[in-house]
């Protein structure tokens, strides 16, 4: 299903080698610092993406990004599913920053017709679903850039607990940088209110993390931002983020 070349031993030594350096480098740097190194010329990244779900808290990282380069490549995974609201989101965000480079990633029809053509493998089968829909897509996108960039943060998840600034994406033998590592929610929130970033509007009616709209649900009070995705479910992640080769930078500096 996937089209993704495994990446050789060398190539993820290498890879490695990279992360650690970048990790010691950055590992005093504010959020915005890492980004503006990782999208105006450092020597090691040249082509990144920053992969936006324009979903609850995703204004935080387009609005860095659109201060330092409105040009910067921005991909948004369609998997057929998303809430309409998700949608005019990426729509209004893109205008509202002047985004110029937001690139749509839809999943393959030939791939839906032959492996969902009903569009219920979300219920029988999720993971395979995530795999057709984000993780395939993600894997054929990605095949011209070195590096993304992602909005993954420690705080979110048990699952996203050991998240660094700079890792190894080994299945797609990339860089993945998520600068917003070591924010809290209440950092992304004061930033919000810093910069009155325009919310989800799905934010209102308790909705903290979006996804697929058969796959979220409103959260309750108490629960953690992430409990409404899959919810009845074991399945905490998609699959977008598996296995990556963790270099700790816990002194970073938000
Ligand atoms: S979140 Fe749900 S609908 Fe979306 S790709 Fe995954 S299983 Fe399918």
């Amino acid at each position: 299903m996937s089209s993704i070349r495994q990446p050789s031993r060398l190539e993820l030594t290498r890879l490695t080698s990279i992360a650690e350096r970048l990790s010691g480098l950055w590992q005093h740097l504010a959020a915005h610092e890492v980004l503006s190194e990782i999208l105006t010329g450092n020597a090691f990244i040249k082509n990144p993406a920053l992969v936006s779900s324009f979903g609850a808290d995703s204004a935080v990282l387009l609005h860095m990004v659109s201060r330092l380069d409105t040009s910067a490549q921005i991909v948004f995974l369609d998997t057929g599913f998303h809430f309409s609201e998700t949608l005019s989101y990426r729509d209004r965000l893109t205008e509202v920053f002047g985004l110029t480079n937001v690139r749509t990633a839809s999943v393959d029809p030939i791939a839906v017709k032959r492996l969902d053509a009903q569009r219920r493998l979300h219920l029988s089968a999720p993971d395979s679903c995530c795999q057709l829909r984000k993780v395939s897509v993600l894997d054929r996108h990605l095949r011209m850039n070195d590096a993304w960039i992602s909005g993954q943060r420690r705080h979110q998840a048990s699952t996203r607990s050991s998240v660094s600034i700079v890792e190894v994406d080994e299945a797609r033998g990339k860089l993945k940088l998520n600068p917003l590592a070591d924010w809290s929610q209440s950092d992304v929130a004061a930033y919000k209110a810093r910069y009155e970033l325009p919310d989800h509007p799905l934010t209102t009616n308790g909705y903290f993390s979006i996804g697929c709209a058969p796959c979220t649900s409103a959260v309750r009070a108490g629960e953690d931002a992430r409990a409404g995705r899959w919810r009845g479910q074991s399945k905490l992640e998609c699959g977008l983020h598996n296995r990556p080769n963790i270099i700790a930078s816990s002194e970073h500096v938000a």
